[in-house]
């Protein structure tokens, strides 16, 4: 069988805030002649980073490159919110809930995958201000997601899982905001800068001595003697191979019509004066996902990593597949956060934003992963569930393991995989239909 060519390199609409405040000095290099490795990862994002961790900290001799289509930091991984959420967090739910048992198992697994990033802060000694596990809240705007908070925290008392309750004065207490009318508290949530924490965590695996290369975009991988990664300069054979590419696995023949692609969308205000923080009051930091899952995610970010004192906005999904958002896309989402900018905070209505751009997160119908052997020495770490930070450092790890014939047994849940969805050029329209509802719904939390 002719081996498969990846049809669409990803491509990435927007500059995102969080890579423009954070460029190391230390760069990383592109391939430019072959090269050969006991574990080649594709991708890197939380999943093909965290791969290679793993397969370090297992086989600290094995000879691992990272390659990278863009500049790391760059891709999904790099331009998201930031949230690492030990808690459920399935956004096909109602109130990111769900069946006991099962959530009980990915809250382990959730803590695992944060635990795992913690200790590779410590020992690459990232930059503080780059993960503080502060918690977050879910806010609710309205009568009806008000509800949503109440059985979000009978969710938790089920599960014995601590959580504070905030009134609509405690909201605006923390936020400055009288928009929102009650919240849950959860302590677990650790808040990163998504763009400093993939390029500390990409410099710290370098100066281990795993080789990382950006900007190398594959784009085939022959299976037809043994496997070997076709850049536009070089060539990398592997003895195994992680495909840690989210969406983008399909290009490499493995998930055909079982996967979801939706873009989501981001801005960032200009810092803010004194003036204007004491017009809006608040906490100086905070993080707020939205307690119906179709709302807004906001921040108030602080510090040199973030550019100031700079409220960060995410809002609209969009089934648009794996091409780059366009400009009126952008546009039209940055007319979006401002409108539910403004009516949240009058008092800064007007203020400047400096970035807006997109990003892609790959969904699965059933809400399994794409984590699998799929051909000898192939292995899959892909479809994140909107919750890439977490699930993609989790699956991350587990495709080290397979991919080093470890037992995959971190989870109960391994052997599930993405279930089918409609083919196009049905799923798009079909996937936006349920997303235009499910915003219309939730339009006041938007
Ligand atoms: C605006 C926004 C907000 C979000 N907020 C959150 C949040 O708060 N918390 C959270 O957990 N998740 C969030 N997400 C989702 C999260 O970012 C993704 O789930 C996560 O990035 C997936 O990680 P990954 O490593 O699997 O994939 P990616 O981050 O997409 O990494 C895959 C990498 O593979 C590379 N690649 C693809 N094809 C090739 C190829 N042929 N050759 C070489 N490289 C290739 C891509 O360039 C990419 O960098 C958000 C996403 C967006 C867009």
């Amino acid at each position: 069988m002719s081996p498969p060519a990846t049809g669409v390199l990803p491509v990435e609409a927007g500059v995102s805030a969080w890579d423009s405040f954070f460029l190391p000095e230390r760069l990383f290099a592109s391939v430019e002649q072959d090269e050969s490795c006991d574990v080649l990862i594709i991708g890197g994002g939380f999943a093909g980073l965290s791969a290679a961790r793993a397969v370090r900290l297992k086989a600290p001799g094995a000879r691992v490159i990272v390659l990278e289509a863009l500049r790391i930091g760059e891709g999904a991984s790099g331009r998201n919110a930031g949230f690492m959420i030990d808690l459920t967090h399935d956004l096909s739910s109602e109130d990111y809930g769900g069946e006991e048992t099962r959530a009980r198992h990915t809250i382990q697994e959730n803590r695992h995958a944060i635990a795992f990033a913690l200790d590779a802060a410590a020992e690459y000694g990232f930059q503080d201000g780059v993960m503080a596990r502060s918690g977050k809240v879910n806010g609710a705007c309205t009568e009806r997601s008000m509800q949503l908070v109440k059985r979000y925290a009978s969710h938790l008392d089920q599960l014995g899982e601590p959580y504070r309750l905030l009134d609509d004065a405690d909201m605006q207490r923390l936020t400055g905001s009288a928009y929102y009318r009650s919240g849950i508290h959860t302590p677990g949530t650790v808040m990163i800068q998504p763009a400093a924490y993939i390029k500390s965590l990409a410099l710290g695996l370098q100066a281990q001595g795993i080789r990382i290369f950006e900007r190398s975009p594959v784009a085939r991988l022959d299976r037809s003697a043994g496997l070997v990664a076709h850049t536009r300069l070089g060539k990398i054979a592997a003895g195994r191979v992680i495909l840690a590419t989210n969406g983008h696995v399909r290009a490499f023949g493995h998930y055909a019509n079982r996967l979801i692609d939706v873009t989501t969308y981001a801005s960032i205000t200009c810092s803010m004066t004194d003036g204007q923080s004491r017009a809006l009051g608040g906490s100086d930091t905070w993080s707020i996902t939205p307690a119906a899952p179709h709302g807004s995610t906001l921040r108030r970010v602080r510090g040199p990593l973030f550019g100031g004192d700079r409220i960060f906005y995410r809002s609209v999904f969009q089934a648009i597949g794996l091409e780059p958002a366009s400009p009126a896309q952008l546009a039209h989402s940055l007319q979006e956060h401002i409108k539910g900018f403004n009516r949240r905070f009058p008092a800064l209505r007007g203020i400047g934003i400096t970035h807006t751009w997109a990003g892609r997160l790959c969904l699965s119908r059933n809400g399994a992963s794409a984590v699998a052997q799929v051909a000898p020495g192939l292995i899959t770490a892909c479809c994140q569930n909107g919750l890439g930070s977490v699930r993609g450092t989790f699956n991350g790890i587990r495709a080290a393991h397979i991919a080093l014939g470890l037992p995959d047994d971190l989870t109960p849940y391994g052997g599930e995989q993405p279930s089918r969805v409609v083919p196009e050029p049905l799923l798009k329209p079909g996937v936006n239909a349920y997303l235009s509802w499910k915003r219309w719904h939730d339009r006041d939390e938007v």
